[in-house]
């Protein structure tokens, strides 16, 4: 038995049908990393390579009851926190992990899909913001997404900088800024700052534009941390898995859309 899976990681998060994104990516990321994976479901979408067709948030209080089983019974050395959908269940997320303090609290802050689908209402970034972040060992904003968090621009590396200053003051420990959106050439910059460690992780701008890239990463950072790595250790290792899962990225619907290989990651 791998004695790496006695420690698990639990997702809470959006079940995606077409099995590229959400709940679906977390769990095969788990997997690659040796950990064993849990899950909660938020919300369920129907969806497959050309979009979101629907979407179904099943009451909180189930939610809560999937979470509470899975603190009942297992060691969860890290959360994985990806689409809530509303303000209701944002709050039942926060009250759970009040409840059950875990380790780390990995905040995947999502919004809006690719595709353009809404997976955040818009009256909920309120409650993200002053419910979530407090209790986020780390939050991984796109541009976009930053932009809405902190309420400034960020359209050069100047403010994103100071976006990560205002992510941090809102109360998330470290925050890891994803530079895609912003035109910086070839390269990406990835900025990460947790007060104490200010990094950036530079990456060739690949040609694919991996479905459920951003939950694949928060998932590899949640599956490095219960494999007991660094914070900053931990995202550099998922950005690192993000390259290789791209590379073996695959198209399995008729849309134009890329999903991630997961291979196993790196020791
Ligand atoms: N569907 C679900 C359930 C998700 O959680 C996410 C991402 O966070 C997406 C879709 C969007 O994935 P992408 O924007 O990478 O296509």
């Amino acid at each position: 038995m791998q004695t790496l899976a006695s420690r698990c990681a639990l997702t809470i998060a959006g079940s995606d049908s077409g099995g590229g994104a959400g709940i679906q990516a977390d769990l095969k990321t788990f997997a690659a990393h040796g950990v064993h994976g849990l899950s909660a479901i938020a919300a369920l979408t129907a969806q497959h390579t050309r979009g979101v067709t629907a979407v179904h948030v099943p009451p909180v209080a189930f939610l809560r009851a999937q979470v509470d089983a899975c603190f009942d019974d297992f060691d969860i050395g890290a959360v994985k926190l990806g689409m809530l959908a509303n303000a209701e269940v944002i709050h039942a997320v926060a009250d759970a992990l009040e409840t059950h303090r875990p380790r780390y609290v990995v905040l995947d802050p999502v919004m809006v899909a690719t595709s353009g689908a809404k997976l955040l209402e818009d009256d909920a970034l309120d409650a993200l913001r002053r419910r979530l972040l407090p209790l986020a060992s780390i939050i991984t904003p796109n541009v976009p997404e930053a932009e809405l968090l902190a309420g400034t621009r960020v359209d050069n590396a100047g403010a994103a900088s100071t976006a990560l200053g205002h992510l941090r003051a809102l109360g998330a420990r470290a925050v890891l800024l994803k530079g895609g959106h912003l035109d910086e050439g070839r390269t990406v910059v990835d900025r990460y700052d947790d007060g104490v460690t200010d990094a950036e992780f530079l990456h060739d701008r690949l040609d694919v534009d991996g479905h459920g890239t951003g939950c694949t990463l928060a998932a590899a950072i949640a599956a490095n941390l219960c494999r007991e790595m660094a914070m900053a250790d931990a995202v550099e290792a998922a950005i690192d898995y993000i390259g290789d899962a791209l590379r073996a990225g695959y198209r399995p619907g008729k849309g134009d859309v890329t999903v991630l290989g997961h291979l196993a990651a790196r020791p």
